[in-house]
């Protein structure tokens, strides 16, 4: 037994042998009270009942607060209350998080939770047994709060605390899955898609990262297809294409690098669960024009894949570098082979997305993670050829300065990709390209096959060999002087390689 362990046990039967039974003064058990390891003592009855009254003076409960996340800084009061007197503190908590209209008493109920439930108690306990403990006090506050926001008729600003709440528990949640404590999914759900549709900017956040927890826990109504036998598939549908198209609508509503984050999380999460497939070829109500006399929208089925392109324009040119990587993530899944159809690539052709991503790339200084995650979303555009090549046109420039950056550095994993994209250009519109631009490419596609006798992609090589004959068929080439010197010194290259 640790001399801590001693020292309580040594108060405990001091207490029960010399103090009254009842010391609480509204007469609640002795045993029902913690010891501090200041010698204080916390009645939690009588902690409860000031946590679930809204009558109760602020700094009062705050001062409880404090009093109790400062005992709980003693291992022993963390594990006596983990383990005998749960029952006294979830309910309360929550409680305090819904009655007080109080910013910072919210603030700290929830740093208390998440001490409460996620605390070590610095190896009083095993680390199997700590782990259980604090799961399941951690999954009765998840229990808790899901009933609560399954429950709401009406959200404010406290739902907002409650999910916030509740964002901290998912994710630092570390038992085996937080679906064994939310009892209600499809009310939690239908609760939270209407929390998505509010006007609170902050809400429509904590709501996106709660679902995005709960989504990549595989919580959610249509993860489990046994509850729901008789419409197992249709709901499944219905559930993650309102749920897409109502992340899709935020996203392009809003200024908010953190909402955007939180949408981009969401819809990848989505996409990597096969979802993007329902939706793509759903639609939604594109609302045209609001007559002001019979307050009558005037609404228009549109293809939910116009209100995707729509959505990724703003995270496209955000100054965010991390959100614009996960919107060309996102591009890139959903555009992935037997992912989404031509005609659909072709709406996002046709919505200037090759347009955007150029300008991304333009603007990327060089930065690798943005260059590789542009190309490889670029070259999927690749299988609309005809549409695409117009737009590959006006990227022409960028992509040449792509290539000379990917030619200085050996086996550039973007290399092969650019240089496929310059060729399809340069061979479908052999005019194109200006003398000045013809003469920097020949010098790129020379260094590029020199580089090739020390070893580079294979496709590198051939893919060079081919713009090389492409640039010769361009009017431009025969107005420089030195393309002679230069087919010598690739062709040099190349012989050595063959
Ligand atoms: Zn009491």
């Amino acid at each position: 037994m640790e001399e801590r362990d001693w020292w309580h046990r040594e108060r405990q039967e001091a207490a029960e042998q010399y103090l009254p039974h009842n010391v609480c003064g509204k007469g609640h058990r002795r045993s029902l009270a913690l010891e501090t390891a200041e010698g204080g003592c916390i009645c939690l009855p009588c902690f409860a009942a000031l946590l679930s009254d809204p009558r109760s003076p602020s700094h009062h409960v705050s001062y409880a607060l404090f009093q109790l996340s400062r005992a709980i800084s003693d291992p022993y009061v963390l594990r006596e209350l983990r383990g005998k007197h749960a029952y006294f503190i979830v309910s309360p908590l929550v409680s305090a998080l819904s009655v007080f209209d109080d910013e910072a008493l919210a603030r700290q109920v929830i740093d208390l939770v998440s001490d409460l439930c996620f605390r070590r108690d610095n190896g009083g306990l095993g680390e199997v047994d700590e782990r259980s403990a604090s799961s399941l006090l951690s999954g009765d506050f998840i229990a808790r709060i899901a009933d609560w926001l399954a429950g709401t008729q009406a959200w404010s600003r406290r739902q907002i605390r409650m999910l916030h709440c509740f964002g901290v528990l998912l994710s630092s949640f570390n038992g085996t899955s937080p679906a064994a404590h939310i009892r209600e999914q499809a009310a939690l759900f239908s609760n939270l898609f209407v929390g998505l549709q509010l006007p609170s900017e902050e809400l429509r956040g904590e709501v996106l990262f709660v679902i995005y927890k709960l989504c990549s826990s595989n919580v959610t109504p249509w993860d489990d297809l046994d509850s729901d036998i008789d419409n197992g598939i249709d709901s499944l549908d219905a559930g993650a294409t309102t749920l897409v198209r109502l992340t899709l609508e935020i996203l392009l509503r809003t200024q908010y690098d953190e909402v955007r984050m939180n949408c981009l999380a969401l819809l990848l999460i989505l996409v990597g669960k096969g979802f993007q497939s329902s939706f793509l070829n759903s639609y939604h109500n594109l609302v045209l024009e609001e007559a002001s006399k019979q307050k009558e929208e005037i609404t228009q089925q549109t293809p939910l894949i116009n209100l995707f392109a729509d959505a990724i324009k703003g995270p496209l040119l955000s100054s965010d570098e991390e959100i614009q990587i996960r919107t060309l993530d996102l591009i890139f899944y959903m555009l992935s082979p037997g992912n989404c159809s031509l005609k659909q690539i072709l709406v996002l052709v046709k919505e200037d997305i090759p347009d955007y991503i150029f300008e991304v790339l333009r603007l990327s200084a060089n930065k690798e993670p943005i260059v590789m995650s542009c190309i490889r979303a670029l070259t999927l555009f690749t299988t609309v050829e005809e549409a695409f090549n117009q737009k590959l046109v006006l990227g022409l420039p960028t992509l040449l300065s792509i290539l000379h950056y990917t030619s200085q550095l050996p086996l550039h994993p973007a290399q092969p990709q650019a240089l496929n994209l310059v060729c399809n250009c340069v061979s479908s519109f052999p005019g194109i390209m200006s003398t000045s631009q013809v003469e920097d490419l020949a010098l790129i596609l020379t260094s590029i096959l020199k580089r090739c006798i020390n070893g580079e992609y294979p496709e590198t090589f051939l893919l060079a060999c081919s713009t090389f004959v492409e640039i010769l068929k361009s009017p431009s080439s025969s107005g420089i002087q030195k393309i002679g010197e230069l087919v010598q010194e690739a062709s040099r290259g190349s012989t050595n390689i063959l």
